[in-house]
Order: structure tokens, then sequence, then C-alpha cells
């Protein structure tokens, strides 16, 4: 494990108290969090337990410079001589320039480089393979973690917009009916270096096609809210105008409804666009589709949307994953546009015909249908929108790659299927 050993020694009483430590990053940014595992004295309790295996204690996870606010990293390099420019610099070269390496850091001294490059890895995953689709307008990537889990990242290409789809866990606790992520239980969070590192793998694939990166939702695999330390601390470090400058209005987090964490999130500085993943009217059909629901029934959910929006003055995206003889009924959209419409949220619906996962027993529903449950929406009052996903010949639905990749090849995995698709492109949302 290569972690920065004056980082790693940060004496306990040297630290500010912890309501000071939840001061933001830097200006603008969300409340920066406890700090990643790996650092011992700055260590804060799990959040989640894993359900099936049993990941690694979060102490003896190493530490990434994509783990690092630039407060820690100016105090880490502090205590070693280091003047807090040379952090800035750091950020720079990681962030805007997306260097993978230290040694291309030039402006640094040949020391300095030496010894980060001894100390702090930059990133902690590894790529193990690229998919293309949609001539070359949506990328997958497949990433292995230091512990060995997988994980998947969307790239999607638009004329006017390059959006990445970030993982937030290994695996997912909720454990939705239809959907491929949930199917192994969860393994464990990933930390916010590990998202940082994501998104810093599509800034470049990016760069690679001559486009920048412009959007980011968190549609991947895991539960954003069931990961809330990490994705804060994630979001914190993206949105630092010395480092992405990634704004508010460019981040989306999908949710399946945490709703105490819909209201810690609504109290962030930061009001960044939040994507409520519905799919079914009332609490009989939700309780079936998404287990969460029986822990916060739709009636509070909706109340905490209507609070996020009032809150931060943002509009809440739906999400609507539209299955054959489940959820598609005429009278379940009637529901759907009433139950809308009885409250004060401004909102839009995407609804997403879904990706069928082998396994599971559920269906998109016809063309036809489609078309029916958007028109009732429409004519009931509520923006909505059909979103089609893309990636259609890439084995992978959200979570399905990372399930194929023990029992397959990659090769294999990239064979066109028609009933696998990218549940990235859910980035919908690109608000
Ligand atoms: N856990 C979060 C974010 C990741 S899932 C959430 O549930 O919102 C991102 C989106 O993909 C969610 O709207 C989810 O319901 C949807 N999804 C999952 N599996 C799907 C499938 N097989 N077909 C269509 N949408 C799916
Ligand atoms: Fe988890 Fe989201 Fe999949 Fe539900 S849809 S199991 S919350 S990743």
């Amino acid at each position: 494990m290569r972690v920065m050993v004056s980082l790693r020694s940060v004496p306990t009483h040297t630290l500010p108290p912890a309501n000071e430590r939840m001061t933001p990053a830097s200006p603008g940014a969300v409340s920066s969090p406890a700090p990643p595992a790996g650092m011992a004295p700055l260590g804060s309790p799990g959040e989640s337990t894993a359900r099936r295996s049993r990941p690694m204690p979060r102490a003896e996870r190493p530490v990434s410079l994509y783990d690092l606010t630039l407060d820690e990293l100016v105090t880490g390099l502090g205590q070693r001589g280091h003047a807090p420019y040379r952090a800035r610099q750091i950020y720079e070269w990681a962030y805007a320039h997306l260097a993978g390496d230290y040694e291309v850091m030039t402006p640094l001294p040949k020391t300095l480089r030496a010894e980060l490059a001894a100390e702090l890895s930059i990133s902690t995953l590894t790529a193990v393979r690229d998919l293309e689709t949609d001539d070359g307008e949506t990328i997958k990537t497949l990433y292995r973690t230091f512990d060995g889990e997988f994980v998947e990242t969307v790239l999607m290409l638009y004329p006017d917009r390059a959006t990445v789809c970030v993982s937030c866990q290994v695996g997912c606790a909720v454990g939705c009916a239809f959907c491929a992520t949930g199917l192994g239980g969860l393994t464990r969070n990933l930390s916010a270096g590990e998202m940082m590192a994501q998104v810093v793998g599509a800034a470049r694939q990016a760069k690679a096609r001559g486009r920048t990166l412009t959007n980011l939702v968190m549609m991947g695999m895991g539960e954003p809210l069931q990961a809330y330390e990490a994705t804060m601390r994630f979001i914190g470090i993206l949105h630092d105008p010395a480092g992405m400058g990634f704004g508010a209005r460019r981040i989306t987090i999908s949710t399946s409804g945490v709703v105490p964490k819909i209201d810690a999130l609504a109290e962030q500085p930061l009001a960044i666009n939040l994507a409520v993943s519905l799919h079914a009217p009332n609490d009989a059909l939700r309780d079936r589709l998404v287990p969460l629901n029986r822990r916060y029934p739709v009636g509070e959910l909706l109340d905490a949307c209507e609070r996020y929006a009032r809150k931060t003055g943002r509009r809440v995206s739906f999400e609507y994953a539209l299955m054959a003889g489940v959820n598609d009924g005429d009278e379940v959209a009637a529901e759907l546009a009433e139950t809308l419409r009885a409250r004060d949220i401004p909102c839009h619906v995407n609804l997403i015909p879904l990706n069928p996962v082998d396994l599971l027993p559920y269906e998109r529903p016809s063309q036809a249908g489609i078309d029916r449950f958007a028109a009732i929406l429409s004519a009931g009052g509520i923006a909505t929108t059909v979103r089609y996903s893309r990636g259609v010949e890439i084995a992978a639905a959200c979570g399905q790659l990372r399930v194929q990749a023990g029992t397959m090849t990659m090769a294999d995995a990239a064979t066109p299927t028609a009933r696998h698709e990218v549940v990235g492109s859910l980035a919908s949302s690109d608000l």
C-alpha cells in the first residue's frame, strides 16, 4: 500500500474540532465529510455494512491523490516542508491537465515528483477494458479496484455535451427487482478517489476525441445516498475550482429514495440536480420494485422531493423504468400524473424503457405501450421525455459487465447482444 507518510501520520490532536472539519473543502464546495480510509487518524466510521462479502476494513484501504481535498494535500505537503502552492500545482496538473503520472508535472521539483511517485498513487483503479458503441459515441470502461472488484463507468458523447455516468459502490444493497447491480448485494462503497478516478478517466477519453467532459451523473452502480460521505467528499473535490471546477448544475445524483439523505443534500451549499428513481406511483407497486420503499414510502419520498425543490430552487427529475405488464398500464400512468400534479414539485419525468436483465423476469413494453404511457402523462400536465438507452451493442446493462466478468471473458462481454444495454445512458437528465 502506498500512502503518503506525512498524511497518514497527522496526529489527531493537530486536527480542528469536528465541527470545523465539516466546513467546505474550498469556497463554495459541499461540506467536506470525514477523510478517506487509509488516513487512519482522520478516519470515520463506515456507513454501510457488506451484505455478502467482507470488504477490507476502511483503515487498510489505500489512499490516492484523488482521495484528497486540496486542504488535505496542502497540510500533508506542508508537514514535509513544501509550500501550499505546490499542492495547487499538483491539483492543476491532476485535474486540468489530467496528468496520470507525477513525472509530467514539470513545474514541480524532481525530488518532489520522486517523493510523490514513491508514496502517493494518483489512482487506485486500473482500466481493464473499454467498450465502444454508437459509432464511438458511447464508451464503457470496466475498472478493477485495488482489491480485485470491478466497477463500470460510461462516457456518452452528445453534440452539445459529454456526460460521464459514475459508479459509487461495488454492488448495491437496495436490490431493486429489475436491476443487475443489486443482484449480488453490496460489497463495499467506493472511495471518493475511486469516483474521481472514473471522472478523470472519462475526461481523458473525451479529450482524446477532441471533446471536453461537461456533465456528470451518478447513475452507475450503487446508491449514492447510501454512500453519502464518500459521495459528498467526491463532489467537493470535483467541484473545487482549483481542480476540475465542475459546477453544481452539471452534477446529478440519482437515488432510489433515501429520504433523510435527500434532506441532508438539500442543506449542502451546492444545489446539485436530484433525480429520483420512482418507477411506481403507489406503495403497493413500489414496495415490489424498490424494496427501500418499505422504509421510505412514496408519500414521504415525494415530501422530501418537495422540500428539496423548495430549498434549492431546482426541478426534480423522476426516473421511471417502464416494465411490460408491471408498471406500464394506462391507469398507472393516470395515477402517476395525478400523484405528481397534486404536489408542488417542479419536476420532469424521464420514462426509460426497461433494459431487460438476464435472470430477471421483467420485459420492455412495446413501442405503442411506451408512447401511450408518455401521452397520458403529458396530457395530465406532466413534463415527460422518453429516454432510450445508448450502447445497445455493448453487453452491459448497469452492473451486468461486472456480474459477467467472473464468468465470461471480456471479449465475450463485447459481443453484441440485443438484450443488454447501457443503463448509464439514463444520463437522460443531463439537465
Ligand atoms: N441507485 C441509484 C442510481 C443508480 S441506478 C438509483 O437507483 O437511482 C440508475 C438508474 O438506473 C435508476 O433510475 C435505476 O432505477 C435505473 N435502472 C436500473 N436497472 C435498470 C434496468 N434494467 N432498466 C432500466 N433502468 C434501470
Ligand atoms: Fe441499487 Fe439503483 Fe440498482 Fe436499485 S436501481 S439496486 S438502488 S443501483
